[in-house]
């Protein structure tokens, strides 16, 4: 089925437009700096490419313009718009919704509601929805969240110990993210098992500018370390992490910062970019470590002792791992930082191959001689996943 995946955040919107059965990526794309000067929109098919700068004050001209290109006459991809059969909308934060779901007024109001868990990402999608609904009316939206894959942790790893009452009357606790990507990881890996997925436990690590961990039991999420929103947990880009809570009144009352003062500091001025003070980008981090930049150097051991910090954790919380995956940018691509997240776990029995885990960047097995745990790189298709809710819930309708 041929469906439209939608990624939309406050001023951008990335885009793929796929086959969702064989995976085929037919365009992709991403328009930049919607409501803001200087807006565009870069295109790629198989065999054609372009951007185009026009102004795009709000996602509604956004998506026209998206629209134009897959219609375009000489370019474009398909000849009408009913080729599409179904829209599906990425969505970091569900609240309460878990499963995929068509979206209609009530789920609008329910991402409404959710807004204040992810303040910084929810809007946008909303923003992509109401865009669709107005350019494309009668067209099935579909919702497919982040928080979906861990609604199933149980009450002792997602509740936090704070007063009750505050989960009870508030809806205070662990919902994790990046759960599309995580779910996706785990059916692979289970896949180069050649294992059932309710059958296997998997560490599933991905590493991009947002990075998370996932401690999966019988296929599904047992635990995360992303929490509330997407601030806690491995060090990330420009996210703290995990830090003592304390640290937020302390430097609130010496510094006179606000809440949204503290949320701007770890949100975006921490993690990579707050410690080493060169970029938030792990390329930039590890050229500047190299070259001997001591605080680059420190922010990675940062970096790379949070993670294995996690990985013993959840060994510890899951008892029997079969397999530890890598994804996203980092996760993905560095071969560094996989090395230096792996080195030392020998006596957990997780055990790697040099060779095969150096320069690696495609989907393979990395696992070393007589390690107990098998160590994947398995890169993350959250689109593909995505298309595939979407179809399941629209074949359905
Ligand atoms: P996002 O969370 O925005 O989707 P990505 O998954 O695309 O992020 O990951 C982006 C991160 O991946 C950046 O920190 C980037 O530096 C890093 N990255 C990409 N390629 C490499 C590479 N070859 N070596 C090291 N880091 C890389």
């Amino acid at each position: 089925m041929d469906i439209l995946v939608l990624n939309s955040g406050s001023s951008s919107l990335k885009y793929q437009y796929l086959n969702s059965v064989t995976g085929e990526v037919y365009a992709k794309g991403l328009i930049e700096r919607i409501g803001i000067e200087g807006s565009n929109i870069a295109h790629n098919t198989k065999d054609y490419k372009t951007q185009i700068e026009r102004d795009l004050p709000s996602h509604k001209e956004a998506v026209e313009l998206l629209f134009e290109v897959l219609l375009d006459e000489e370019h474009g991809i398909i000849k009408d718009i009913d080729e599409i059969k179904a829209v599906g909308h990425r969505v970091v934060h569900g609240g309460p919704i878990v499963f995929p779901t068509l979206v209609d007024d009530k789920v609008i109001d329910t991402l409404e509601y959710a807004k204040r868990f992810a303040p910084l990402h929810n809007p946008g999608a909303i923003a992509g929805i109401l865009g669709v609904e107005e350019v494309a009316p009668g067209k099935p939206n579909v919702i497919v969240v982040d928080t979906g894959f861990h609604a199933d942790i149980p009450d002792e790893n997602s509740i936090y110990a704070i007063p009750y009452k505050y989960y009870e009357e508030d809806a205070i606790k662990r919902y994790g993210a990046h759960g599309i990507s995580h779910k996706y990881i785990t059916m692979k890996t289970a896949e180069h098992l050649g294992k059932d997925v309710e059958d296997v436990n998997v560490i599933t690590v991905h590493l991009g500018n947002g990075a998370s961990i996932t401690a999966v039991k019988n296929g599904k999420s047992y635990d995360t370390s992303m929490g509330l929103t997407p601030l806690e947990g491995l060090v990330m880009g420009t996210r703290s992490g995990d830090i003592d809570p304390a640290v937020v009144f302390t430097l609130g009352k010496l510094h006179n910062l606000s809440y949204d003062d503290m949320d701007t500091l770890l949100n975006k001025q921490s993690g990579l970019l707050g410690v080493s003070g060169v970029s938030s980008d792990m390329r930039d981090v590890e050229k500047a470590a190299n070259e001997g930049n001591e605080r680059a150097q420190l922010a990675l051991k940062m970096f790379y002792n949070r993670v294995k910090k996690y990985i013993g954790s959840y060994m510890a919380l899951l008892g029997k791992v079969d397999a530890i995956s890598f994804a996203g940018g980092i996760g993905e691509n560095s071969y560094f930082t996989r090395a230096n997240i792996l080195d030392g776990l020998e006596n957990l029995g997780i055990i790697y191959d040099k060779s095969l885990n150096d320069g690696a960047r495609e989907e393979k097995e990395i696992t070393g001689k007589g390690s107990k745990v098998k160590v994947f790189i398995t890169p993350t298709n959250e689109e593909l996943m995505i298309a595939r809710e979407t179809q399941n819930i629209v074949e359905n309708l």
